[in-house]
């Protein structure tokens, strides 16, 4: 392949983990026509040098496979970083004064959506009103999604723009919260959420291609070259970033491997057209089908076995089993594989026992997946592990949620996140962040799963520590966990001759730091199909 000019690119002088069997131990890697052609010691691989190479001393660092997001909402997270975000508020009286001044700088009438708060981490964990938020910005509309999406609070403004007043019923698998007058509070969860987000008017598409382009730049940063985005095709969210992501594609300009996922709403159409998951190019995949089987542990909404410790009941299924088995069924016999969304041990329990009866379950697939996958009994966790069905978990929320799930679930919350376990009864398990639910910072989750602990060190000792996982076991869910969860376990994942040519650079070596540090990489630089497209 590298002809007479040898190959356009090689970095030796590294301590790569590549991942591969057949060359652990490689310090260099050459690159052609966007593939690694060579993977060896720097005198083997540099010999292959031409006129034309390259070649890029990497002073002996550590590099990774690039780093894949299996779970993500890429077009949110990108126009999110345009939005209020109320992540750092620090109490309902901070969220206030963040939201005045941005209605400061706003033009009256126009909205002002934010995300990211989350009263559970404030000393007194109320939730915001709508009349606190009228007080901040009593010109605006105001919508601002919880952290977890599952719950937003709307002002006046956006409750009338929404058309919900008191006589408004609470709309299926929703629910609008109200004072002792029977006037909404604001607070709308689950699908009531979505009454008030329809009505936000909605960024262009060009504002969209903006906001990705950006955002690829903020992601190869962060050493990420590649994505499962799960705001599907077919959804409000999907179509349009599925229309900006074939924009950029024809442009040449997108610099990132989009696996995306279809809205499940979409299945009888997907099947109609005859897309297949894993149709496309090595940029741009057709991905899962998405299906929700529960809602959230914030919300309470995830389905549990048991009750929680502070509600008289264990959560709702949002869709019925059977109807999800009905999909699966219809969707495996087309060629489309399902990510259904399971939180509650009682979703994770149906869920596998659907998987079991699901015959025709084929190996050589691209598989099913379970998103999230987050509290699971013992006895589950090893009947998935005989399945072959992806868990794709988020480790970073292991540590966000602390807080949450001892309150929900009391001494169950040792069923949460048992990655540990999942890894040792042979679960395929792959890792991804929810961003904009959480950072996307792929080495803040590496870190919560290797300590179970907050980059402020808390808990001491880490949460639940038996179900830490060791720092290698971490990047492989990051990289080839997230490719195998894709079926593209053959082109990504690791670095090995004929993948294709991502890999990112760090400025220390995670394997020999203390973990309490992994938090803290930086990435040097990002290859991403085979060239350079960040360098710190
Ligand atoms: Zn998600």
């Amino acid at each position: 392949m590298e002809g007479a000019v040898g190959p356009e690119l090689i970095l030796y002088n590294g301590r790569l983990h590549t991942q591969d069997p057949d060359s652990q131990r490689a310090s260099a890697a050459a690159v052609a026509h966007g593939r690694f052609t060579a993977v060896g010691d720097d005198a083997e691989v540099l010999e292959l040098a031409g006129p034309q190479t390259r070649c890029i001393d990497l002073e002996g660092r550590r590099v990774l496979p690039g780093l894949i997001d299996a779970h993500c909402h890429l077009r949110s997270w990108a126009l999110s970083r345009r939005r209020l975000s109320l992540v750092e508020a620090e109490s309902l009286e901070d969220l206030r004064r963040r939201v005045a001044a941005r209605a400061a700088e706003t033009e009256p009438g126009a909205w002002i959506v934010g995300q990211g708060w989350n009263e559970t981490r404030w000393q007194n964990p109320e939730k915001p009103t709508r009349k606190d938020l009228d007080a901040a910005a009593p010109e605006h509309p105001v919508f601002l999604w919880r952290s977890d999406c599952h719950l937003a609070v709307a002002n006046t403004r956006a409750l009338e723009a929404a058309g919900i007043d008191p006589e408004t019923p609470d709309p299926p698998q929703g629910r609008i919260d109200r004072d002792e007058s029977g006037r909404p509070t604001g607070v709308l969860r689950e699908l009531a959420a979505n009454c008030a987000r329809d009505v936000v008017p909605v960024p262009s598409e060009e504002e969209t291609v903006d906001a990705l382009r950006e955002g690829f730049g903020a992601l190869h940063r962060l050493g990420l070259t590649g994505v499962h985005d799960h705001r599907s095709m077919g959804g409000s969210d999907g179509q349009p970033a599925f229309r900006a992501y074939e924009r950029l594609r024809s442009a040449g300009e997108l610099e990132l491997r989009v696996w995306m996922g279809i809205n499940g709403q979409r299945l009888d159409d997907a099947v109609a057209l005859g897309l297949r998951s894993g149709f496309g190019d090595r940029y741009l995949r057709v991905g899962h089908v998405k299906f929700f089987a529960d809602g959230s542990l914030g919300a309470r909404t995830a389905w549990m076995l048991e009750p929680y410790e502070d509600a008289d009941d264990a959560g709702m299924p949002i869709t019925p089993m059977e109807e999800i088995a009905e999909a699966v069924r219809k969707a495996d016999a087309a060629g489309l594989a399902v990510a259904v969304h399971g939180i509650g041990t009682r979703t994770n329990r149906e869920l596998v026992t659907l998987f079991e009866e699901q015959a025709s379950l084929n190996p050589g697939r691209i598989p099913h997946r379970i998103e999230h996958a987050q509290i699971m009994r013992p006895a589950d966790v090893e009947r998935l592990s005989r399945l072959p069905v992806v868990a794709s978990a988020q480790p970073i929320h292991v540590t966000d949620d602390v807080p949450l799930s001892d309150v929900a679930l009391g001494d169950r919350a040792r069923f949460c996140y048992p990655f540990r376990h999942m890894l040792d009864a042979g679960v395929h398990l792959a890792f991804g962040s929810d961003a904009p639910v959480a950072d996307p910072n792929p080495f803040w989750g590496m870190h919560a799963a290797v300590t179970r602990q907050k980059r402020d060190g808390t808990p001491a000792g880490g949460w639940y520590p038996e179900q830490r996982v060791s720092v290698a076991e971490a990047v492989w869910g990051f990289t080839m966990g997230a490719a195998l969860a894709s079926g593209q376990g053959a082109d990504l994942g690791t670095i090995s001759p004929g993948k294709l040519a991502d890999l990112v650079v760090l400025d220390r070596d995670i394997f020999a730091i203390e973990p309490a540090g992994i938090h803290k990489t930086q990435v040097i630089m990002t290859v991403f199909d085979g060239r350079v497209v960040y360098e710190a």
